[in-house]
């Protein structure tokens, strides 16, 4: 029997994507479904998604709790805010025939700014009712809204499907079929924490608000519900799911996960090859791969021009694509810039985020133009642009789930410099002269969230451009690295397994 999986998201590349999250929904499907399984997305009908999304099949309405065959009170409520009764439209994907539906809500997706942001940056105030009725859309459906495609695994992501699992658990009978649910946490930093006073709008019984269920110091939390109430939990690295159990790096959850430790899994995430491969790569023409680098060495030129650098083909550039935020590390960098010209280096930044960051960076370029840039946004053929033309990628990160451009780094030659945590620790193995020696070497590693570690990295980095036959086959071991979807996709099958009735063979 095929396994049918309910990918629950909101975002997917190309179509909407604000961080790595949206090019997991795209890389982690179709490889599912190379193995065999029958994997449909549901996404809320966003306005980039509907523009991607061909409709076809059949339209469902999403009924509130007190309809036929569901508890009264159960499930968001519906406000005269918000139009008509939600529903679902059934589709594919216009660009990789992906099946798909998507959650029509008319108040809550079909507006401007990103998913969870208003154009000035502050949380839509209706965050709460917007996810909530994607996990109520994925608890029915997971509960046989569709007579004719009945998952058996729920598969959500992040806080914004965490209801989802609360509601199933709700909605759970004794001898009824109920799919086996699975929850992935790419960042537990963003916990979906609302004020308790929204239960009743959220449809959220009495028998799930409290210390062992969905409350976190008396607010309700996404997060916490789909830890407390999935059948196993993932995270996007080993090495993330050791930490989120410990104090530094469980944002307020770590009890409750060292609780599921059990049923706690890391999977690294992969890179999707058809996006991120040097040679095949449309944003950086003319390719190239570890045994003929001339094309890199014009993206290099490239780079510099369009970011104002000077062209310098023996400055070491190194790179940031990335939010700027105080998650990333990138708090640390202004200090370090100053050392890092003196070198003889070069940065060039692509981000955006926290304005204090931005400003210092700003300043930065001021002090060393020409050898400093920065381009304040978010520009997707720029991020294949800089990662295919520097030579360092820099991700200093107080924390890191798992981590992607450290890995398209990795393919284009791009040697990461990282700090050693989750994914990039997974990942990332330091020009150590042990390391060097055993051949593992593939980047630049440093442990301590500050300034002189941080240092001593940059310092390795220009060290090993002085010694070019080294450099070169660190790079061309980067390059030979793959970290593949398929891999992943085998761990998620047998994560699926574990949880699953016998009768279904994933
Ligand atoms: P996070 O999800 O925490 O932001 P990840 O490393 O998992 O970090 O994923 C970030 C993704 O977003 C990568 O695909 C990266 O290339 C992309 N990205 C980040 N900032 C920018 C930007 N300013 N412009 C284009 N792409 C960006």
């Amino acid at each position: 029997m095929t396994l049918k999986v309910l990918y629950v998201c909101s975002e997917l590349f190309p179509l909407l994507k604000t961080g790595g999250l949206a090019d997991v929904s795209a890389g982690l499907p179709p490889a599912l479904v190379a193995r065999g399984a029958d994997v449909r997305l549901l996404l809320p009908a966003f306005p980039g998604l509907v523009a991607g999304v061909t409709p076809e099949g059949p339209t469902l309405l999403v009924p509130a709790g007190g309809s036929p065959g569901l508890p009264a009170g159960l499930g968001p409520q519906l406000s005269t805010a918000h139009g008509p009764t939600p529903w679902l439209q059934a589709g594919r994907i216009t660009e990789s025939d992906m099946p798909v539906w998507l959650l029509h809500a008319p108040g809550l997706y079909q507006r401007a700014g990103n998913p969870y942001l208003d154009e000035h940056g502050q949380p839509w105030p209706d965050s709460a009712e917007q996810f909530a009725w994607l996990g109520w859309a994925a608890a029915l459906l997971g509960n046989g809204l569709d007579a004719g495609w009945r998952p058996d695994v729920v598969h959500g992501h992040d806080w914004h499907t965490g209801l989802a699992f609360a509601y199933l658990h709700e909605l759970a009978r004794p001898a009824e079929p109920r799919p086996a649910t699975v929850f992935t946490v790419h960042n537990l930093a963003y916990q979906g924490v609302f004020d308790a006073s929204l239960r009743p709008r959220l449809g959220l019984p009495d028998g799930l608000f409290h210390v062992q269920g969905l409350e976190f110091h008396g607010q309700i939390s996404f997060m916490k519900a789909a830890l407390k109430y999935s059948d196993a939990i993932t995270t996007v690295s080993p090495t993330y799911a050791r930490e989120i159990t410990g104090a530094e790096q469980g944002c307020g959850l770590d009890g409750v996960l060292r609780q599921r430790q059990a049923q706690l899994h890391g999977i690294l995430n992969g890179v999707d090859d058809a996006v991120w491969n040097p040679l095949t790569d449309p944003l950086v023409q003319p390719g190239f791969d570890a045994d003929h680098l001339q094309g890199k060495v014009l993206a290099k030129a490239r780079l510099q021009q369009r970011m104002g650098l000077e062209p310098r083909a023996d400055a070491l550039l190194f790179s940031v694509v990335s939010r700027l935020t105080e998650q990333k590390g990138l708090h640390l960098l202004p200090a370090v810039v100053d050392d890092l010209v003196q070198r003889g280096g070069q940065l060039a930044v692509l981000g955006s985020g926290d304005a204090a960051i931005e400003q210092a960076l700003r300043d930065c370029v001021r002090r060393h133009p020409g050898q400093v840039a920065l381009t304040v946004g978010y520009d997707e053929a720029l991020a294949h642009g800089v990662i295919a033309g520097a030579d360092v990628i820099l991700l200093p990160s107080r924390f890191e789930p798992c981590g992607l451009t450290q890995l398209y780094g990795l393919r284009y030659g791009t040697l990461p410099l990282v700090r050693a945590v989750g994914g990039l620790a997974d990942t990332v193995v330091d020009c150590s002269l042990e390391h060097l020696d055993d051949g593992s070497a593939n980047g630049f590693v440093f442990q301590d969230l500050d300034v002189p570690s941080l240092l001593g990295a940059l310092r390795r980095a220009f060290a090993l451009q002085r010694r070019a036959a080294d450099w070169r086959s660190v790079q061309r071991h980067a390059m030979a690295l793959r970290f593949g979807w398929p891999r992943a996709a085998s761990d998620y099958l047998r994560v699926y397994a574990s949880v699953l009735p016998d009768a279904v063979d994933p």
